[in-house]
């Protein structure tokens, strides 16, 4: 049974600010928790991809967007993210059937999405630009100039929230945006490009060019009226972007992956531990960057916080994404799921024990979903694969610790430095730890909280540049020093 009578037509995507069938391959959003196809679209064909760069070139340059007085721009992105709470509960049953991911998180994402364009409004219009003291006979002023055509590349875990965190700055901007949502996760990116346009964006400065990475992307990142990348994915593709990146001389934002260490001491809050680390990995479905998916316990207490622990993730509620409930959704895909059972494969194999899950669950509500449960795998080095790779998924490494030193090394060894956790009592140890520790964020005594107003992103393989934050609009801006000259007499030298 299709889910709408909508699956059955084709869906127009957004083109340059015409709304029309792409030329180029069909695909099929489904819903995870299904597998039921919930829309059918075409991607753009590489001319498509042109034409709706070209067009947005176009109205960067006469539709006077970017002429506005910053407090005009803001005024339309307030709108922006009064129409995205107007329709908030729609949006988010839309994005629970993009993504599958539970009620209770898709609300949130819509709310973050129109919180970020009330941030980046508010941005916009205190944004100040300086005159510097000036060293002869002239004002020397520094101001910031919009760059022109900037892509958005996101990936399928967040939809509207992370298109959100850079179409709300790049507006802001006053640049003009393509955005390249991923394939499997179009629908969210589509509705944001409407509700702006509804709100007062100019028709053709917003297009959204769904379809595959390495063809629609890789256009989009290649095209020499592209300004500027902001990408969020994986880290072998932010690679390859910033390599073209280089050959076009393109600054480029990178969010990518993560392995992320949370690290419980001897006298941690164990309530709040136990509860921090499950939700560090566990909510949706470990399908996060930021997932807290190594754990280093002290030894002392390796034992009876990992028996709480592992019956707290078995007591996990898996289930319907639709039910306000359910704890843990299904996972993207199926092709998604084989990867994350050959981890764990691979994780066994390597002389791991499971803890807890390692499995699909049974039963009817989960037979045609891309369900897993929550897994929990010890006796491991963290040298090992399993502790070095990112899963993407619902799987925690565990491992006890001896030593605050030993501590620091095993959590800075790793290529990804994104994020870590510290539950502890003592604050001169968290202060220690965390200002020791290599990663773009660190929780104390908590876990995966945001906030718009502080900025995020990766060190080493997990990224380069930083969203967010009120000076996250200077990502999609070009600095000008501008020299007044205030001298009565013609410059000496041509005497
Ligand atoms: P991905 O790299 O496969 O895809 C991300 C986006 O890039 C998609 O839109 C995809 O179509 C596009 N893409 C793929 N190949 C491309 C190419 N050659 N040129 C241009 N674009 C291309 O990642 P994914 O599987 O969608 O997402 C999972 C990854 O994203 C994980 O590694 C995760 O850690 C990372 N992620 C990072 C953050 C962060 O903020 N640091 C947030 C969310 C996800």
């Amino acid at each position: 049974m299709p889910l709408t009578t909508e699956s059955q037509e084709l869906l127009p995507i957004n083109i340059g600010g015409e709304m029309r069938l792409g030329g180029g391959d069909e695909s099929a959003t489904l819903y995870p928790a299904t597998g039921e196809v919930v829309a059918r679209l075409r991607a753009p064909s590489l001319a498509d991809v042109d034409e709706a760069i070209v067009r947005a070139d176009h109205a960067f340059r006469t539709s006077g967007w970017a002429q506005k007085k910053p407090h005009e721009r803001a005024a339309v992105l307030h709108r922006v993210a009064a129409l995205i709470r107007e329709r908030a509960e729609p949006l988010a049953q839309r994005q629970r059937l993009d993504n599958g991911k539970p009620i209770t998180e898709t609300r949130n994402l819509v709310a973050s999405a129109a919180a970020t364009f009330q941030f980046f409004a508010s941005a916009c219009e205190t944004l100040e630009e300086t005159i510097t003291p000036s060293r002869g006979d002239f004002m020397t002023m520094s101001v910031y100039e919009p760059m022109g055509v900037v892509a958005a590349i996101t990936p399928w875990n967040s939809p509207i929230a992370s298109e959100a965190q850079k179409v709300a700055p790049a507006l802001a901007a006053g640049n003009a945006v393509v955005i390249k949502p991923a394939e499997a996760t179009p629908l969210m990116a589509l509705e944001l490009a409407a509700l702006c346009e509804e709100a007062g964006v100019p028709r053709g400065l917003l297009s959204v060019l769904p379809g595959r990475g390495s063809v629609i992307g890789d256009a989009i990142t290649k095209h020499p009226l592209v300004k500027r990348v902001s990408f969020t994915g994986g880290t072998s593709t932010g690679k390859h972007i910033a390599h073209i990146a280089a050959d076009k001389m393109m600054p480029v934002s990178l969010e990518l992956g993560g392995k992320s260490a949370t690290m419980v001491l001897e006298d941690a809050d164990l309530d709040h531990a136990v509860n921090g680390v499950l939700y560090g990995i566990f909510s949706s479905s470990g399908e996060s960057c930021i997932a807290g998916s190594r754990l280093f316990v002290a030894r002392s207490l390796y034992a009876p916080f990992m028996e709480r622990l592992s019956a707290r993730a078995a007591a996990l509620r898996v289930g319907d994404p639709a039910d306000e409930r359910t704890q843990m959704g299904p996972l993207i895909t199926a092709r998604h799921r084989e990867s994350i059972e050959r981890y764990v494969d691979m994780g066994l194999s390597e002389g791991a024990s499971l803890r807890t899950g390692g499995a699909r669950p049974e039963g009817s509500l989960y037979e045609r979903g891309y369900y897993y449960r929550p897994t929990i795998l010890e006796g491991v080095k963290n040298s090992d694969q399993i502790c070095q790779q990112e899963i993407f998924g619902p799987v925690l490494v565990a491992m006890p610790f001896d030593g605050e030193d030993a501590l620091i090394a095993q959590a800075n060894d790793s290529v990804y430095a994104l994020a870590a956790g510290i539950w502890t009592r003592d604050y001169k140890r968290a202060w220690r730890i965390g200002r020791a520790v290599q990663a773009g964020t660190v929780w104390i005594n908590t876990y995966k909280q945001f906030s718009i107003s502080t900025p995020f992103g990766g060190w080493r393989d997990s990224g380069l540049g930083r969203e967010k934050g009120r000076l996250g609009i200077l990502q999609y801006m070009e600095q000008k020093s501008l020299y007044w000259g205030l001298n009565e007499q013609p410059l000496a030298w041509a005497n």
